[in-house]
């Protein structure tokens, strides 16, 4: 069986024209403020993409990077500028935040209307119902666009998320309950992660540990959608975003001979993300 590649940066070559031409219809270049609080690597690495994308569609990123010695009061204040600030049309803040501030508190912070994250209670309720005019958390609009491009639709199938987090597995599993699909949720208690996987027509996979979707969890011709983005440490490798060996949490090499479809790591949903993050920062511009 020849597994198609879905291929995540051969999409984003395909959409970055229209974006930006989107971007050149609005009355002012749009600015986007990633707030970032400390100094992890991974956290860097990730906002050097978004700075690099948004150059390429004529989109200002605003770098506001803070010591993980401010406390919680000054991030929210520092939040609230940016959402009284006109120059600036979308505010994300950069996860995971330290430990010893309320990520919760601190993202809610941010204006709905600024929300490009959707992760605000205002976005997080739009998304779950599925209303036609929600913003989608950037992986889940990089999925649903990687999919869209490939026409793989989700009505009627069996759809396996591995993953129950706020910003990937959950958004992910109401968008694909959106789109007529039969959606299980798998986490870190289900008690036979195989047995689950092995009913998936399409099963997407968030969990954060690196490779350990094999070939025996999934079915003959199923759609595997690998999320995960996992660095390896002291391995060489020339990724484009954190300069590191990146692995998803699909054992690549022993799943796709079996598989339909499957996206690779890197190059599958990471560079749909960075898309999507400016979509939804467009379509804020256009509202
Ligand atoms: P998280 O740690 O918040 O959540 C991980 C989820 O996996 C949890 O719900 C947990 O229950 C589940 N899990 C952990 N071990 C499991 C196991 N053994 N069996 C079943 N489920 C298990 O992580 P997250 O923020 O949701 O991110 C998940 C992965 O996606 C990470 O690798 C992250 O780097 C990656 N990610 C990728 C993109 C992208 O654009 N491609 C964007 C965000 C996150």
């Amino acid at each position: 069986m020849s597994t198609l590649l879905l291929d995540g940066r051969a999409v984003r070559a395909a959409l970055l024209p229209a974006l930006a031409d989107r971007v050149k219809a609005l009355i002012r270049p749009p600015t986007l403020a990633i707030v970032q609080v400390g100094k992890r690597e991974d956290s860097t690495a990730f906002i050097k993409a978004k700075i690099a994308f948004g150059e390429k569609i004529g989109v200002n990123v605003k770098h506001i990077h803070l010591p993980d010695t401010i406390t919680q009061q000054e991030l929210i204040a520092k939040i609230q500028e940016c959402n009284a600030d006109d120059s600036i049309h979308g505010i994300i803040v950069q996860l995971p935040l330290p430990i010893a501030l309320d990520q919760d508190a601190i993202t809610e912070a941010v204006d709905p209307c600024k929300d490009t994250d959707c992760l605000t209670s205002y976005s997080v309720k739009r998304w779950m119902e599925g209303r036609e005019d929600a913003l989608l958390p950037a992986t889940t609009r990089g999925v649903k666009e990687l999919l869209a491009h490939y026409k793989i639709d989700l009505f009627g199938k069996n759809v396996v998320v591995v993953g129950r987090s706020m910003l990937v597995g959950k958004p992910l599993a109401a968008f694909a309950m959106n789109e007529n699909a039969t959606v299980t949720v798998c986490h870190s208690k289900t008690a036979d992660l195989a047995a689950e996987t092995k009913k998936a027509d399409v099963l997407i996979v968030a969990a954060g540990r690196p490779g350990f979707i094999g070939a025996d969890q999934v079915k003959e011709g199923a759609i595997v959608i690998d999320v995960g983005i996992n660095t390896i440490k002291g391995e060489k490798l020339e990724d484009e975003v954190s300069g590191r060996k990146l692995v998803g949490d699909v054992d690549f090499d022993a799943v796709q001979p079996i598989a339909g479809a499957i996206t690779p790591v890197p190059g599958g949903v990471g560079p749909m993300t960075v898309v999507a993050l400016f979509e939804n920062l467009i379509d804020i511009c256009m509202r």
